[in-house]
């Protein structure tokens, strides 16, 4: 594979932009080479600077459930752009927009947007604290809320009582109101609340945690969370900003029957452009400036062009049959999948809910834990993923990372790609 092109420009990338990249995973650190310079997506295709074509499940880290410059989209994107760029003053798309999430999300009564899913975590932390009056948020080990100082907290094996920074400028006063605890450990959540429920504002969860490999929540676990929350009465916070409009049109709280009081979205949301929301029960929406005391604000917040990719993408998402049809494909691909599945069984560990999947080198057979992801063999990942790239698959370049298929992706390239599976387990495992 020639990258003659991408090396080129990495090189510069290297000398004027930290690490040459703009967010860290996507340096391939954890899997070796040159980053892959892309210039043009369509459908479930990229297309790099030096002419290669792969069939991607990065999909912009998700946001692209309909495929990669779907016709709608950008068709909404041009029309929306003639008219201007940013009026600075509120508009219609924002209202049609907020009438699509409120609709789709049964727990959503208000939503205000905002630029990233960073933002909306953090906005939606800020509201808790101004609505309950308390300090402490728990969340939980393994779950990835974006990238606020409050939020980069360790998480540290076992039940920690302090938070510790997980990044060099975090500072320890920033760190010591979060406290992480373990996903899926109910009793773990419960001792920690009999002790400091009432000085709790927040518990955020990643229903289904997509952000250090793919976590799925044992039966039961996110009602539990929901009840211990109400006998506290703590603000429960999901972070849907992967599975809201993926899991389900209303997110992992329909797809789990489930609801929380405060919704971060982001991603599928946008349509691949920069966007972000929180929104939630309309008596905690209200404290938001200017109703309420909890100021938010934002510059470019709303801006039109970033609702008509979301008001597009929903439009043609929501409509019937299409998450059926994702389902299908989800599952064909896992069938296609088999042969290699059971010549490395007790090698590789394939996981997958809805259409997010993940692969991973361990010898479990199911991963409840962190700790269980720490196990996994990550040079046996990097050795994949350059067989897979060799074979025209863009995998997430971290086997910390999940993979999710689109509207766009067609049986056969699920075909394709469960054969390169095949051969490349084959050259990584023997
Ligand atoms: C991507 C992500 C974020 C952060 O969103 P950005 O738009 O990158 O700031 C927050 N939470 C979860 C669950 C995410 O997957």
């Amino acid at each position: 594979m020639n990258r003659d092109n991408s090396e080129k420009l990495f090189r510069k990338a290297l000398e004027l932009i930290p690490g040459g990249v703009d967010s860290p995973v996507r340096a391939f650190r954890a899997v070796g080479g040159t980053p892959l310079f892309m210039k043009k997506g369509a459908g479930s295709k990229l297309t790099d600077e030096d002419g290669n074509e792969f069939i991607d499940y990065c999909m912009s880290w998700g946001p692209l459930i309909l495929g990669h410059a779907d016709a709608d989209v950008i068709t909404a994107l041009r029309e929306t752009l003639a008219d201007g760029t940013s009026f600075g003053t509120p508009h219609a798309k924002e209202v049609e927009l907020a009438e699509i999430v409120t609709g789709a999300f049964e727990s959503i009564e208000k939503v205000r947007f905002v630029n990233s899913g960073t933002e909306a975590v953090m906005s939606a932390i800020r509201l808790a604290r101004g609505f309950t009056g308390r300090d402490k948020i728990v969340k939980f080990e393994g779950c990835y809320h974006g990238h606020a100082d409050h939020l980069l907290v360790a998480a540290g094996s076992g039940l920690a009582t302090f938070g510790t920074p997980d990044s060099a400028g975090v500072t320890a006063g920033n760190a010591k109101d979060t406290i992480p605890l373990p996903y899926n450990n109910v009793e773990a959540l419960k001792s920690y609340l009999e002790k400091e429920g009432k000085n709790t504002a927040a518990v955020i969860i990643e229903p289904v945690p997509c952000n250090y490999g793919l976590i799925l929540p044992e039966d039961g676990y996110l009602a539990q969370v929901r009840e211990l929350c109400d006998r506290y009465g703590i603000a429960l916070i999901f972070d849907e900003v992967i599975t809201g409009f993926r899991l389900s049109p209303g997110g992992a709280q329909k797809y789990f029957g489930v609801k929380a009081d405060l919704t971060a979205l982001g991603k599928i949301i946008g349509g691949g452009l920069p966007v972000g929301a929180y929104g939630g029960r309309a008596d905690i929406m209200d404290m938001v400036a200017p109703d309420g005391p909890v100021y938010q604000a934002g510059t470019l917040s709303g801006n039109p062009l970033a609702m008509a990719g979301g008001i597009s993408t929903l439009r043609r998402l929501l409509a019937g049959g299409n998450y059926e049809e994702l389902q299908h494909k989800a599952d064909f691909f896992e069938q296609a999948l088999r042969p290699a599945l059971e010549k490395y069984s007790g090698k590789i560990l394939f996981q997958r809910i809805a259409s997010i999947f993940s692969f991973c080198f361990t010898g479990l057979n199911s991963i409840k834990s962190v700790d269980d992801i720490k196990k996994a063999d990550t040079k046996a990942f990097a050795s994949f993923h350059a067989e897979m790239l060799s074979r025209g698959i863009y995998l997430s370049p971290s086997g910390f990372e999940v993979g999710f298929i689109s509207l766009a992706h067609s049986n056969g390239d699920l075909e394709k790609t469960a054969e390169a599976v095949f051969e490349s387990l084959e050259a990584t495992l023997g």
